[in-house]
């Protein structure tokens, strides 16, 4: 029964795991929260400022490798539900240097399942879920008319982030099969949203915009992916924790499959609407092609019919609507942004878009 739950967030400073985590206060505030997050150059404390003094919560700086201590964690803290966010997430990174995409996304995942499926026997019957958030990535690329992701759909991975979220979901599988471990996977398309580090697509234009710098758009900008405002992300995550059942996959996504190049359009319009004084108008004058990304995915597109007729789930907002929100939210937090604009977030964008 998972009428109320103590849960484990990994990852939970991170942008999904931080929404998730204000997302799960203000619904659930009979459950504890406890995140454990590293604190990579990805987390942030100041996402969980909007609940760091609620009483359901607690945080801990930890690595998901460390064995010892998500052995602690579960223990001392009664854990029934594991919501697993921590990750390398960006797939110009993993490009770079994908050395810590395995070590945090396969081996991390491992040490978590180990822990969890020593720790499970101590729960009382009917509690107890291990749910690993992950990536329509892992599917690969799709051709112009080829049909949506479905959960059935074949794994081809084809960057080293895709390939380290596939090698995690293969062990989230197999220790439902192996060891009768109540697993659940989840597949999602890009989330946008409040709290999503500068280095992502929507952000990474947004602050673009407002300081003047080009929008580096890869290759042609064909490339299409689905769109997916990140509080639906949770609530389709609170649905399959409740509802989900152990031992499946659920594709989520937003039915909304746009092209790079007017993903960007729509946005610079919106920036030119929405922001009263920016250094160079119209934003779309900003737009600038660049060498494209290495093994760039062409097409992404998810069906999630089956967590829409089996759990009842639904998006809420359009991407225009999402879109706007997301805008306004980082035009009123510079605050939030421009400590992220350190040396390190500058040498990485040179080695990234200027080569
Ligand atoms: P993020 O990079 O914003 O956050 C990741 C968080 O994990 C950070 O807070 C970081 O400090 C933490 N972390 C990294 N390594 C760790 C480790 N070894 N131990 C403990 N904590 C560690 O990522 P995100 O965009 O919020 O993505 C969260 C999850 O959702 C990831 O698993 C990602 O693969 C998946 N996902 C993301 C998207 C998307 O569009 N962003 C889409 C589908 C799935």
């Amino acid at each position: 029964n998972r009428d109320s739950c103590r849960v484990l967030v990994t990852g939970g400073a991170g942008f999904i795991g931080s929404n998730f985590v204000q997302y799960w206060c203000d619904r659930h505030p009979e459950d504890r929260i406890v995140v454990l997050d590293a604190l990579t150059y990805a987390g942030n404390l100041a996402n969980l400022q909007p609940v760091k003094d609620r009483p359901q919560f607690r945080f801990v700086q930890g690595d998901i490798g460390d064995r010892p201590l998500i052995d602690q964690l579960l223990a001392e803290e009664s854990i029934d539900t594991v919501a697993h966010f921590a990750a390398e997430s960006h797939v110009d990174r993993s490009i770079l240097g994908p050395g810590a995409f395995v070590q945090t996304n396969v081996v991390g995942t491992f040490t978590l399942l180990e822990a969890f499926r020593q720790h499970y026997p101590t729960l009382s019957d009917e509690k107890g879920l291990f749910l690993h958030v992950s990536t329509d990535e892992v599917y690969g690329s799709l051709g112009p008319s080829d049909r949506a992701f479905q959960e059935t759909t074949p794994y081809a991975p084809n960057s080293p982030y895709s390939a380290s979220k596939a090698g995690s979901d293969h062990l989230v599988r197999a220790y439902y099969h192996t060891y009768n471990l109540p697993t659940i996977i989840t597949n999602c398309s890009n989330n946008y949203g409040p709290y999503q580090f500068p280095e992502k697509l929507i952000p990474l234009m947004t602050i673009n915009t407002l300081i003047g710098k080009n929008l580096p758009v890869y290759g042609d900008g064909q490339n299409i992916r689905d769109w997916l405002y990140v509080i639906d992300h949770c609530s389709a995550l609170d649905a399959v924790i409740h509802k989900g059942k152990p031992g499946e996959t659920y594709n989520v996504g937003g039915n909304n499959e746009v092209k790079n190049i007017d993903l960007v359009t729509i946005l610079c319009d919106l920036m030119d609407e929405l922001a009263p004084q920016l250094p160079v108008r119209p934003c779309r004058n900003l737009i600038t092609f660049v060498k494209d990304r290495l093994g760039h995915d062409r097409r992404y597109a998810i069906d999630s019919t089956k967590i829409q007729t089996e759990l009842g789930w639904q998006p809420s907002v359009t991407v225009e609507e999402g879109l706007r929100q997301t805008l306004k939210w980082y035009l009123d937090r510079q605050d939030w942004w421009q400590p992220l604009l350190s040396q390190e977030y500058q040498d990485y964008y040179r080695q990234v878009y200027e080569g």
